[in-house]
């Protein structure tokens, strides 16, 4: 049995992987949904607003192949229009023409339909929901995983970020002092981001000729982009705060947010249907603590993380840990490819 912790892309993959390899295995997940740092949330008029990862590229081939694998559409970001620049508090943002850029594409319907399509490959039993792991013995003969439930095993995947196990899962007999000290200063890609979405009856930026684009060195918003959906029938917007903005009330940090937006797109940005926000940084299942600055993708991939421990049962999946654009989806889907090597070959040995 291998024990998989953690149900967010790294570990529905594996899981996914080993459902065809008929290697036996459990996800424990923390939540009380699966996804992890993918969480679409769909608003009013159908409208999937991407609260978590949102975009990839050419370049992040793993990944495109695995959606070529499930057959999940995905659509080019729309950029066309003029785009709006902000330099300095007190002057207004300026429009420009952004220069030709390498695309970056999304998923129809939302990145959620990757989890969706990974979850309906395996069945209801496979993954425990609001199973928190908080321990993790190591005997000659077993490994016992203390969650809501206990659970033995013969294999250990850790699928969530290092930080975050660093600092919330006792081990015993206790990792090596390396192991524990790199983990707490491997940075969690986008723990500390807040994101916004907003949802409207009429793409009116489109119509003013404009991409929805903005860039600002101020805030609230750092960067916006236009989120309507594939086929185009549900218009939002969507994009980045300022993490010093986190100090404001929750209306307050609305209200400015709209201020910007009819600056810059004109009155009509007042006429929202829904306003969605998400603080990743109160999400103690993705955010470890904030207090100590690491520099981001600190130590992502790391040598460390490409090696069991314990004789080839504990294995380090997971984003962070990947050699290969760490921290991003093509990240999380490289390195379970190569976790799920590591467990074939130990398997058979
Ligand atoms: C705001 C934001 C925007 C992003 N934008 C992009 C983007 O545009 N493009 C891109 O490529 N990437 C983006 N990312 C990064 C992307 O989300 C991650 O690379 C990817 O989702 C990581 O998947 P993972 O499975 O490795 O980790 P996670 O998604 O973090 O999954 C870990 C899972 O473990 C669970 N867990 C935690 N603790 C425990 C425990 N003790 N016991 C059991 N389960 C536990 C968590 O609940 C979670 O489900 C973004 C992330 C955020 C937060």
């Amino acid at each position: 049995m291998v024990v998989i912790v953690g149900a967010g892309l790294s570990g529905l993959l594996l899981a996914y992987r080993l459902k065809n390899a008929n290697i036996p295995f459990q996800v424990l997940e923390a939540r009380k949904r699966i996804g992890g740092r993918i969480h679409t949330s769909i608003a009013t008029q159908n409208t999937p607003v991407e609260m978590g990862a949102t975009w990839f590229h050419q370049e992040h081939r793993h990944f495109l192949n695995l959606l070529s694998e499930l057959d999940i559409p995905f659509y080019e970001q729309f950029m066309e229009g003029t785009a709006f620049f902000q330099a300095h508090a007190g002057v207004p943002a300026e429009s420009f023409v952004m220069p030709d850029q390498t695309p970056s594409y999304r998923i129809a319907g939302g990145t959620v339909q990757l989890i969706n399509k990974l979850e309906s490959r395996l069945d209801e039993s496979d993954i425990l929901l609001d199973q928190s792991v908080r321990e993790i013995h190591f005997s000659t003969d077993e490994i016992r995983v203390e969650a809501r439930g206990s659970f033995n095993a013969q294999k250990v995947i850790l699928a969530l970020p290092p930080k975050l196990w660093q600092e919330t899962i006792l081990f015993s007999p206790g990792l090596p002092d390396s192991v524990m000290q790199l983990a707490s200063e491997t940075q969690t890609w986008m723990e500390e981001s807040i994101k916004v979405g907003i949802i409207y009856d009429s793409p009116f930026w489109r119509q003013n000729h404009q991409s929805g684009t903005l860039f600002s060195n101020v805030g609230p918003m750092t960067e916006l982009y236009d989120h309507c959906n594939r086929e185009v029938s549900a218009y939002a917007l969507c994009g980045f705060l300022h993490s010093q903005y986190r100090s404001l009330l929750p209306e307050e940090r609305k209200n400015r947010v709209i201020q910007q937006l009819v600056s810059s797109f004109g009155k009509e940005a007042l006429e929202f249907l829904e306003y969605k926000e998400l603080d990743w940084s109160t999400e103690v299942h993705t955010s470890g603590s904030l207090s100590r600055p690491l520099f981001p993708h600190q130590n992502n991939g790391n040598e460390i993380y490409q090696h069991a421990l314990f004789d080839d049962r504990l294995f380090f999946a997971g984003t962070e840990a990947s050699p290969h654009h760490g921290g991003y989806m093509e990240g999380a889907v490289y390195n379970s490819m190569q976790v799920f090597a590591k467990i074939l070959r130990t398997a058979k040995r």
